[in-house]
C-alpha cells in the first residue's frame, strides 16, 4: 500500500493546473462533498464570530488544560484560564471574546464550563504514561507543495513505533452526531499514516453532550476509502475554484444555515419537507 503514490497519480493533473497551494482541511473536505454550492457561498460570505461558534474554541482549550495542570480544577475556572489565554494570544477568538460584552461573555462561560463538566464526567480519566497530547498539529504535502494536506488532532493517546500501530486519535465534538465526523477521522488516520509511515490504531470521536465515543479501528480498506474521498474532494474543490464546473446543490442539514438557502429551490424544498428540523 503507497498512499503518497495513490493521491499523487491521482492528483498531478490538477496540481499541474493550480496558481496556488491548495490547502486541504478536513472542514472543506466536508464542506465540499455535503453541497457544492453552499461551500463556494460561505467561502464569499465573511466569516463572523458567534457565541456558538466561540463556545467550541473555548470548551477544547479549557478541556485541554484540564488534562495538563495538575489536580482537579473547576470547570468554570478552566473556562476562565482558556479565554484569557486566547485573549492573551491575540487570536481571532480572542479579539472576538474581549469585544464581545459582560453579558455574552457570561452566557460563553456558563455554556463552556457545562461542556467541560460533561467532558470531565464522562471521558476516562488521562495517565501520563498513555503519552496524551492535545491539539497536535500535522501536516503532508503532496505534489510538488501545490497541495498541503492538514489536520490539528484534538487528542492523541499511546505512541508507535517503527513498524506497529500505537496511536489513538480522538476527535471531540460539542454538537450531535454526524456521519460526516467518521469521514473527518478517516482524513485524520490518512494524514498520519502519511506523516509516520504507521497508521493510527484506532480513531474515535467522543461526544460531550451525551458522553458517547465512537470507535473505529484503521484497516487498509478504511485508508483506501480515505485516499478516494480525499482525492475526490481535491479535485472537486479545484474545479470549483477554477470555475470549471457548476456546483452541485445537495439539500441536507446544511441548508437550515446556509446563507443562499432563500435563493435556492431544492434547499427551500427541503427546508418546507423537514419541518424546520
Ligand atoms: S440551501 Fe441547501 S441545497 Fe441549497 S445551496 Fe444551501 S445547502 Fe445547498
Amino acid at each position: 500500500m503507497d498512499l503518497r503514490n495513490d493521491l499523487e497519480r491521482d492528483l498531478v493533473n490538477i496540481a499541474d493546473n493550480l496558481s496556488d497551494v491548495l490547502f486541504v482541511s478536513k472542514r472543506r473536505l466536508a464542506a465540499v462533498h455535503a453541497c457544492e454550492a453552499h461551500h463556494l457561498a460561505e467561502q464569499r460570505t465573511p466569516f463572523e464570530w458567534s457565541i456558538p461558534l466561540a463556545r467550541g474554541s473555548v470548551s477544547h482549550k479549557a478541556i485541554e488544560l484540564s488534562m495538563h495542570l495538575a489536580g482537579q480544577r473547576d470547570p468554570g475556572d478552566l473556562v476562565d484560564e482558556a479565554v484569557a489565554i486566547l485573549i492573551d494570544r491575540q487570536t481571532r477568538v480572542g479579539d472576538f471574546l474581549s469585544t464581545c460584552g459582560e453579558a455574552s461573555r457570561a452566557e460563553l462561560r456558563s455554556e463552556s464550563s457545562a461542556m467541560v463538566s460533561s467532558f470531565l464526567d464522562t471521558f476516562p480519566t488521562l495517565r501520563k504514561g498513555w503519552r496524551p497530547a492535545t491539539e497536535v498539529s500535522k501536516r503532508v504535502e503532496l505534489c510538488q507543495e501545490k497541495i498541503t494536506l492538514s489536520g490539528k488532532f484534538d487528542l492523541t493517546i499511546g505512541m508507535p513505533n517503527d513498524t506497529t500501530a500505537g496511536r489513538v486519535i480522538v476527535d471531540v465534538k460539542t454538537g450531535g452526531f454526524a456521519p460526516e465526523h467518521r469521514e473527518d477521522l478517516r482524513f485524520y488516520a490518512l494524514i498520519e499514516t502519511l506523516v509516520t509511515g504507521v497508521p493510527p490504531l484506532l480513531v474515535a470521536t467522543h461526544y460531550i453532550e451525551s458522553g458517547r465515543m465512537l470507535e473505529e479501528a484503521i484497516t487498509e480498506d478504511v485508508l483506501n476509502s480515505a485516499v478516494r474521498r480525499t482525492t475526490d474532494g481535491i479535485i472537486r474543490l479545484s474545479q470549483l475554484e477554477n470555475e470549471d464546473v457548476e456546483p452541485v446543490r445537495k439539500p441536507g442539514a446544511a441548508c437550515r444555515w446556509c446563507p443562499i438557502s432563500d435563493d435556492c429551490t431544492p434547499g427551500t424544498a427541503w427546508l418546507n419537507d423537514s419541518d424546520g428540523w
